[in-house]
């Protein structure tokens, strides 16, 4: 038989969701893939329950409502006028709208920047675009990036930089001074760049999300990905987007319209009824998330283990390196087989050979994360 695509040789499967398998078998408290425990708003499940929704085939680039409801909302929180008709592609989650985007901006042998750790999936979009990363560091403690290493690799002419904000896995959020760093950057380079913000409404006070689009100057060159996942907690509906100027959606639909044809109908339709909530929602979402890190925080602070604070999103990095392991993904497998916490090991997210992390997340029930921390008292049964 022949050998099958040299394409995909470059990257594993993902081990954020191998975690979750992995949780799945042991019975672990799954920590590990970033997705809620509890329920979507009650006003997306009263429309999902009705007997007339769509069962065919949307409008390819999302359906009419949707996509005039993501526009007023999106208008509403950046400042910008959004035209649903010729700005908007309605994608299968944020993975395809961010696989999409590489490819509509990305010929074979053109370069990305992507800063370090950065969300897994970014480097597989890289090898299937065809484009080459090129890694910037964010500096732990508080994840900053050096201006001259970020020219650096703009002096390297990428055609785009991949900007998650606010950022999985380190809970950074840019504040304003730095986007408008990167914003000149990207104009003096003649740069694209595609936002990953899918966390645009989890972020901490006194922590501001900016969108990058609304910065001056930069809608024109910016393709914003995001998804309704986080916001409304539906991540198994696959509902995301990319939003930018009508010549850049114009091609971003040709390759949307041959990798999914489009995302499912009943759900676009049932997740109107997120869109059009008013502030109120995004205040009690913002509420909600800031005690399950206070709670889940403190916890990890009782059981004295150190752990990063994130400003946005919801993960926390954990510094394993007492435990005398080589690989973080054992570590990660003994944790879930011994503790029963599901983690991801921080290598996933790293450039650099780091394995002396790992990440969880606190998108659960107060329940959940309380048992969680039950049983993370034993992990020091993991020491060597
Ligand atoms: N963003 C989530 C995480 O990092 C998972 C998303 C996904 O698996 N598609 O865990």
């Amino acid at each position: 038989m022949k050998k099958l695509s040299s394409r995909t040789a470059g990257f594993t499967d993902s081990v954020i969701r191998r975690m979750t398998r992995i949780s799945l078998q042991y019975g672990a408290v799954n920590l590990s893939q970033g997705f809620p425990d509890f329920d979507p708003p009650r006003e997306l499940l009263d429309v999902l329950g009705q007997k007339d929704l769509p069962h065919q085939y949307a409008v390819t680039w999302g359906a009419q409502n949707f996509r005039e409801a993501l526009a007023k909302k999106q208008a509403h929180f950046t400042g910008l006028p959004i035209d649903p008709n010729s700005q908007i592609v309605v994608t299968c989650g944020s993975t395809e709208a961010m696989m999409a985007a590489m490819m509509t901006v990305c010929d074979p042998g053109d370069k990305v920047i992507v800063f370090s750790p950065f969300y897994e999936n970014y480097g597989a979009d890289a090898i299937l675009a065809g484009a080459e990363p090129i890694y910037v560091p964010l500096n732990p403690p508080d994840f900053g990036f050096d201006l001259n290493v970020l020219e650096d690799a703009f002096r390297q002419q990428p055609k785009a930089l991949i900007l998650c904000n606010p950022s999985n896995p380190c809970g950074k959020v840019f504040t304003r001074q730095e986007l408008e760093a990167i914003a000149a950057l990207a104009e003096k380079y003649d740069a694209y760049v595609i936002t990953d913000e899918v966390y645009e409404h989890i972020v901490y006070a006194p922590h501001e999300h900016v969108y990058f689009s609304a910065l001056p100057g930069m809608f024109e060159r910016t393709l914003s990905c995001s998804s309704l996942s986080k916001t409304y907690s539906i991540t198994g509906w696959r509902l995301g987007y990319i939003i930018a100027p009508a010549g850049i959606i114009d091609v971003a639909r040709k390759v949307h319209d041959f990798l999914t044809v489009g995302a499912a109908a009943p759900l676009q339709e049932a997740a109107v009824a997120g869109l059009n909530m008013g502030d109120a929602y995004y205040k009690a979402l913002q509420d909600t998330y800031t005690r399950k890190r206070n709670l889940f925080l403190d916890g990890l602070d009782a059981l004295r283990i150190a752990h990063t604070v994130p400003q946005g999103a919801y993960y926390i990095l954990l510094d394993i390196s007492e435990y005398g392991y080589e690989s973080d993904l054992q570590f990660c497998e003994d944790l879930a087989r011994v503790v029963g916490v599901g983690a991801v090991p921080g290598s996933s997210f790293f450039r650099e050979p780091v394995n002396h992390l790992i990440r969880l997340h606190f998108a659960k029930q107060e329940s959940t994360l309380l048992e969680a921390l039950n049983r993370l008292e034993n992990m020091k049964k993991l020491k060597k």
